[in-house]
């Protein structure tokens, strides 16, 4: 089969195997795991960040940084589509106690001006507005990637008016690589950033949270509190090391790999709207004589799974396990179809 339902279906490569059994290991909770201390040291310096901190996943590192920018009953401002509102188990709610301001977008992005409106008014009957979230690459948005001009000017609102600004960057080293932007940059104007390992970059787990020293400080203690500290952490730390240090600038090949893709869907009568192509995700829609189910179903029967999202649109994200040679068979199924 091959996978093209989500970018977290990668499986690790020999040689990442390889690093993760060689790893030297301790109790991360004593803060004694050699190589998750090198992992989160190696992710802040390269994000020029004070300190980072290793979690099983990327929901956990931003439900984290919102419990530690926020208080019960603070309000968060996102956009409609963010995975940190729309999927992560209503989490904003659960783990913090705050409502959440979701901005009308474009394809998962947001702007200065929309930010400065959804602040709400120092008034005590209104929720107090504390802190931002982005997300760069967008999830739902298919892979969309913000201009950096943007993302400062949105600092800008919220140094003016006090508030945390959080990214949700999942797939933060996808932009990076399509923008040629560096990791310094996006360090510099962020008060905590997430990443993760388990999507493009190849590991079987693992997320990054970084920030200053004293925000990394208590998103420990909440991580120990969400259950998410953990013991020889080492073997999948050591993974991150590997894939920080191997797997980065190969996006550039999933991404050549889904625009080839794109182009053969836009030739076929029964694709609709093809969101813009800028990273590793297709959002196509599907009509006429074909609706989404049935393109997937057609699709997997050629061997190649992917995902409907909606009854008129499919997805399809590509990674590390699609080869050069799949791609081209990506491409004659579709042709034929
Ligand atoms: C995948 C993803 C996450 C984290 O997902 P986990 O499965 O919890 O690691 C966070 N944000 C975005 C935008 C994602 O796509």
């Amino acid at each position: 089969m091959i996978d093209l339902r989500s970018d977290t279906v990668t499986r690790p490569t020999s040689a990442m195997l390889e690093a993760m059994m060689k790893a030297k290991v301790g109790d991360d909770v004593f803060g004694e795991d050699p190589t998750v201390n090198e992992l989160e040291a190696i992710a802040a310096a390269m994000f020029g960040m004070e300190a980072g901190v290793f979690c099983p996943s990327g929901t956990m590192t931003n439900q984290i940084a919102i419990k530690v920018h926020t208080q019960p009953g603070d309000e968060v401002i996102c956009d409609k589509l963010a995975h940190i509102y729309q999927y992560e188990g209503g989490g904003i709610a659960f783990n913090s106690g705050c409502s959440v301001k979701l901005l009308d977008g474009n394809r998962g992005r947001i702007t200065a001006e929309q930010v400065l409106e959804g602040i709400n008014a120092d008034e005590t009957y209104k929720a107090a507005t504390s802190l931002v979230a982005l997300e760069n690459t967008t999830n739902r948005g298919g892979g969309s990637c913000y201009d950096f001009a943007d993302i400062i000017a949105i600092r800008e609102v919220c140094n003016e008016n006090k508030l945390g600004f959080h990214l949700d960057g999942a797939r933060l080293f996808n932009a990076l690589i399509e923008k040629k932007e560096t990791p310094k940059q996006y360090g510099d104007v962020f008060d905590s950033i997430s990443i993760c390992l388990s999507k493009g970059l190849g590991t079987p787990v693992g997320s990054l949270l970084l920030g200053t020293n004293t925000f990394i400080k208590k998103a420990r203690r909440v991580r120990k509190a969400f259950g998410g500290g953990m013991r020889q952490a080492g073997f999948l730390a050591a993974a991150g090391i590997y894939a920080l240090e191997n797997n980065i600038e190969r996006l550039a090949e999933d991404h050549l790999h889904t625009k080839q893709i794109a182009k053969a869907l836009a030739t076929k009568d029964f694709v609709g709207e093809i969101l813009p192509v800028e990273t590793n995700i297709i959002i196509a829609e599907i009509k006429g004589r074909l609706n989404a189910a049935g393109f997937t179903q057609e699709m997997e029967e050629a061997g190649i799974n992917l995902m409907a999202i909606s009854p008129k649109q499919i997805r399809m994200v590509l990674h590390l396990d699609v080869s050069k040679e799949m791609v081209q068979k990506i491409i004659s199924t579709i042709e034929k179809l």
